[in-house]
């Protein structure tokens, strides 16, 4: 098996014993963009947090760049996998700061010529790295977030819907920026993502999870030649 990552029987439950994963086996193919879909408690966010060690499969094995995940040290999967949130949190300060966060806590600095070359990374002008996070737009918070997962030039990038509370044109901006990156750095993304139309038109591969099992994987337009009725129904809008 190859791939960036490679799941194998994995198995997640809470706590609580609620059986959120289900036996997921399948690879992620390196440099590309996979976008993760279904519907709103399909465990797709669940699948991302083990990818970078914020939980732990119950049984099955992951696999990060062709190493176990419980063999990596916490601090090197992280600057390994990156991973960007909707809600973009940041710190109070300027933008900077936020960005050289991830140096800071490896007690480092961020030299200011990189943070101004990550900003344009993300379209954004070398100005902005004095401005106050606060004074920032949806959009703009986003692109400094994306930035950030960058500074530790990760290999994998995990995007949990971060362009679901943005309007149209930063959803726009976004989707083009990521693919660039993409391109540029040559990293792995693994996207989840609620809009279809944005699914088809930015990742090459697509996985589609429903009630913790995975119902499709592989090509992107595996979503519309799909003969499975659960995929079918998401695709049309039948359930959400
Ligand atoms: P998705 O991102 O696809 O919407 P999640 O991975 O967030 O789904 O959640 C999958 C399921 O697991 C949901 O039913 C959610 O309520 C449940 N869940 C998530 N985290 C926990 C937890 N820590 N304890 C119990 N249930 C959880
Ligand atoms: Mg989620």
């Amino acid at each position: 098996m190859s791939g960036a990552i490679q799941f194998h029987d994995v198995h997640y439950k809470s706590e609580d014993g609620i059986h959120i994963l289900r036996g997921i086996t399948g690879s992620i193919i390196e440099g590309e963009v996979t976008t993760l879909v279904g519907p709103s408690g399909a465990g797709k966010s669940t699948l991302l947090k083990l990818c970078n060690g914020l939980l732990s499969p119950t049984s099955g094995e992951i696999r990060i760049l062709n190493k176990n995940v419980y063999d990596y040290d916490p601090v090197q999967l992280r600057k390994e996998v990156g991973m960007a949130l909707q809600s973009a949190p940041m710190v109070e300060g300027d933008v900077f700061h936020n960005l050289a966060l991830p140096m800071l806590l490896q007690g480092k600095s961020l030299p200011e010529n990189e943070a101004v070359k990550l900003l344009e990374d993300v379209g954004l002008e070398g100005e902005h790295l004095r401005r106050n996070i606060k004074d920032l737009s949806g959009g703009q918070r986003q692109k400094v977030s994306i930035a950030r997962t960058l500074v530790n030039r990760p290999k994998i990038l995990l995007l949990d819907e971060i362009t679901s509370s943005l309007d149209q044109v930063s959803q726009k901006e976004i989707d083009e920026l990521i693919v660039k990156i993409s391109k540029k750095y040559g990293v792995t993304i693994i996207w989840i993502t609620h809009n279809l139309q944005q699914a088809l038109k930015v990742g090459t591969y697509a996985w589609m999870l429903k009630e913790g099992e995975l119902l499709e994987s592989g090509k992107s337009d595996l979503l519309h030649t799909s003969t499975n009725e659960h995929v079918q129904a998401f695709v049309k809008g039948e359930i959400e």
